[in-house]
């Protein structure tokens, strides 16, 4: 197994991981520890460069530094990517690699269940090394983080209803949900059973099947979404839907839903305030799985009562971010990294103050 270290300005630790024997190509990103040991995803995907692959992962390593800052995880910001078809690329030999690579950062970087990657796969990873959350609950673990992060995505959203719509009451209000996936599902068992008209969208079209036949919802194609009659468009698969082709095309007034890194670049959120749409910060919406599993990290560790009660204040975060955007007269995206950095800033002045 050889470790490469990726110098990267801005970022505390980037390396990679090329193993021939397992057929293992990772990269590892942990960008602040400045609150706490970073916890952040395994994601599995078919990158087409090694570029394209540290791009996303010092993006997403980022965003998760500024999530965990907004909701007081008191953990850091780091992310991991396999540069691989999470369909026809994996194996024990695979994630018990990873496993590895994640042990030699001796607990600077903590992994979880990401999009190609699942719970199962993270068991294996857990025979390597314990620097593992998200584990199935009789592991004494907190287990899939999917349902506490859709539980989130619905209650921002509804604060978002609240704030562009003048409503609490989801009847009727129709959401364009993009991506099938493990959070969706959940978020989508939320919004139908408060009234919603769902339409949904997956390249995998089993997946959008099935939520369709559990849901209601009305199965689109991936493309059309963008153009949809909807009041929602709720990204809910991968990052960067919120880019210059796009924005034009929305008829939504609200950007909703877990995916991670939804705009392309910070300007794309001033884009969508300029055109009437709010936006709920990605980070500050889809923390309710971060949130979960810092729990299980708590010292007498996870109790889901406490998970929930910090789950159930994401509709406090998302309101008041909106409104501090409003009194500024900035995007929300600005206003939430504003926030985030603030408590960076509070957190090394405390580390500061105690050395
Ligand atoms: P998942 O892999 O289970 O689901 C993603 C789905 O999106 C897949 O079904 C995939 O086929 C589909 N997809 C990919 N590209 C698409 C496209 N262009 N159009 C339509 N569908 C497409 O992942 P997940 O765990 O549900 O996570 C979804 C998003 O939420 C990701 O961005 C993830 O980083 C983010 N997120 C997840 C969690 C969590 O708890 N799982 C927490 C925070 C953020």
């Amino acid at each position: 197994m050889k470790i490469t270290e990726i110098p990267t300005q801005g970022y505390e630790k980037v390396v990679r991981c090329d193993d021939p024997e397992s057929g293992l190509k990772a990269i590892i990103s942990v960008h602040n520890t400045t609150l706490g040991p970073a916890l952040g995803g395994l994601r599995m995907w078919p990158y087409l460069s090694d570029a394209e692959a540290l791009t996303d992962v010092n993006r997403l390593s980022k965003g998760m530094t500024y999530k965990s800052a907004i909701a007081e995880t008191g953990l850091g910001g780091g992310k991991s990517v396999i540069i691989g078809n999470a369909k026809t690329d994996k194996s024990e030999a695979l994630f018990r690699a990873m496993g590895r690579f994640v042990d030699s950062l001796g607990g600077l970087y903590t992994t979880a269940e990401d999009v190609g990657t699942s719970v199962e796969d993270l068991v294996i990873v857990r025979q390597e090394t314990k620097h593992v959350t998200g584990l199935p609950r009789e592991k004494n673990s907190s287990g899939d983080p999917s349902p506490y992060t859709a539980k989130g995505v619905f209650l921002g959203m509804k604060a978002c209803i609240e704030k562009a719509l003048g409503t609490s009451d989801f009847k009727g209000v129709r959401i364009a949900v993009q991506g099938a996936g493990h959070v969706a599902r959940y978020l989508c068992g939320h919004l139908a059973a408060a009234g919603a008209t769902l339409y949904i969208a997956d390249i995998v079209a089993e997946r959008a099947q099935l939520v369709a036949d559990e849901h209601g919802a009305k199965i689109i194609s991936p493309e059309e979404i963008y153009d949809l009659d909807a009041e929602i468009y709720c990204p809910c698969a991968l990052g960067a839907t919120i880019n210059d082709d796009t924005i034009p095309r929305l008829k939504a007034k609200i950007v909703a839903g877990a995916a991670n890194n939804q705009c392309l670049t910070v300007e794309h959120g001033d884009a969508l305030r300029e055109r009437g749409i709010l936006y709920a910060p990605d980070f500050v919406i889809n923390a309710g799985g971060i949130i979960n599993v810092s729990v299980e990290l708590e010292p007498d560790g996870y109790k889901e009562e406490r998970a929930l009660v910090k789950v159930n204040n994401i509709y406090n975060a998302v309101r008041d971010i909106v409104q501090t955007a409003d009194d500024k007269d900035i995007a929300t995206n600005r206003a939430a990294i504003l926030l985030a950095e603030r408590k960076l800033e509070e957190g090394s002045a405390r580390r500061a103050a105690q050395a």
